[in-house]
């Protein structure tokens, strides 16, 4: 994940945009130094808001935060502020991966024994994604992340903005992961009774969103869709969590588990498979948004692979026209087949075969920030949101793979990645 140390910045020299400039290359600072003040040139900007791109547009950062997004003309250069030259890229909002976990495995699914070498495997991870491109992501299951969370800097960010379940809660009737694999931590709720009180020690252990398992699979018995939790009890921990201000998220597959989810009052529906066209009316006409996870199966050779992967394309196309909302989330892990890092980007070309473009690309950005409630910080590219925006050489719409191409990262206006010079030249 090697980046150059110094931030390299063109300095402007006559009027932009058009006039003949004198190229110099001159550091000024070292990675993330660049907070204070900032001009952000962007020669296409897709700002996340629904509107059409914008071409040469300045986008003012002062504070690590958006102060006006305009035309690009002679006085952008005249506020005396650092200038990031992406005039020959399109800019965007900083990607979300609304459903992964960092649990330290090794591509071969080998955990290590020990949590200092699973922590610093996920360490890795983390700014993997960063560099890819991801400034928030929210991890529904790892014990190791919110150490990752309450450890990055904020003035020289080594991981994405992170929200954290920590462990998950799964019911007495049956596991939630078959085999239950090593690294793998989650507890039981025994009936309404304990409900509460297992949120009461996630939300004192500082979770961001409680997460539950609220049925089997995917895995050996078929798409898995077996309810693990009673509506009692998925109402109970909904509303211990509500209470704390703390959202739902629900590992859900077929149609019982999902329609449970929805009358317990979930917040997200995670993978969210294996739904009529009647299920997924009923999930349009509640809160609740879907995950759909697509990566996390597109891109394996088993037939239990295969037939989930065309499972979920099935119900993400029922859901898209019953008007279910969307966030992207690719349910990575680190494995061999879901590495952290550039191809977590593939869950919104997954998304695109389903939906247009703008939409996919809003399902990674707006949509998610909207569903994790971060959407005044993050998302779309707006007076006053955090500077969360990377950049990739050619129009995302045309060709959605050009996610994978990102050369560019600033978050909360730190310039934590830029190879941009490497790309043009
Ligand atoms: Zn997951």
């Amino acid at each position: 994940f090697a980046s150059r140390e110094i931030v390299s910045i063109e300095r402007a020299e006559g009027s932009l945009p058009g006039a003949e400039r004198g190229v110099k290359w001159e550091a000024l600072g070292t990675m993330g130094d660049c907070v204070a003040q900032t001009t952000v040139l962007a020669g296409h900007l897709w700002d996340g808001s629904g509107a059409p791109p914008q071409a040469n547009v300045a986008i003012q950062i002062a504070g690590g935060r958006i102060e006006s997004c305009e035309a690009l003309d002679s006085t952008a250069e005249d506020r005396g502020r650092r200038l990031v030259d992406l005039r020959g890229f399109w800019v965007m909002p900083g990607l979300i991966d609304a459903h992964m976990h960092l649990w330290g495995l090794t591509p071969g699914e080998v955990s290590p024994a020990d949590y200092e070498t699973r922590l610093s495997i996920a360490e890795r991870q983390a700014k993997a994604l960063l560099h890819a491109g991801f400034t928030t992501i929210r991890d529904l299951g790892s014990p190791i992340t919110p150490r990752i969370r309450d450890s990055t800097s904020t003035d020289r960010p080594t991981a994405p903005r992170i929200l954290a379940a920590h462990v998950g809660l799964t019911g007495a009737r049956g596991p939630w992961l078959i085999p239950q694999p090593s690294w793998w931590e989650a507890r039981v709720v025994r009936g309404v009774a304990s409900a509460g009180d297992a949120v009461r020690r996630l939300h004192d252990e500082g979770v961001d969103v409680v997460k539950i398992g609220a049925s089997t699979g995917p895995g050996a018995e078929g798409f898995g869709d077996i309810p693990t939790l009673t509506i009692d009890e998925i109402r109970a921990v909904c509303e211990a969590a509500h209470g704390f201000g703390l959202p739902v998220a629900a590992h859900a597959i077929g149609s019982e588990a999902v329609r449970r989810c929805v009358a317990g009052g979930v917040d997200t529906i995670e993978h969210g498979y294996g739904l009529s066209d009647d299920d997924c009316d009923l999930v349009a006409a509640s809160n609740a948004w879907i995950v759909p996870t697509l990566r996390t199966r597109a891109f394996r050779s088993t037939a239990e692979a295969q037939a989930t992967a065309r499972a979920q394309m099935d119900t993400l196309q029922r859901g898209v026209a019953a008007g279910i909302r969307y966030a992207a989330g690719t349910d990575s892990v680190g494995d061999a087949a879901t590495l952290h890092g550039p191809g977590n980007a593939l869950e919104i070309e997954l998304m695109g075969r389903v939906m247009p473009p703008d939409a996919a690309l809003a399902s990674g950005t707006r949509e998610a920030a909207q569903m994790l409630g971060v959407d005044g910080e993050t998302g779309t590219l707006a007076v006053g949101k955090c500077a969360d925006l990377i950049a990739v050489p050619r129009d995302p719409r045309s060709d959605l793979l050009e996610l994978q191409q990102v050369k560019f990262v600033m978050r909360s206006g730190r310039v934590v990645r830029d190879d941009t010079s490497a790309a043009e030249s």
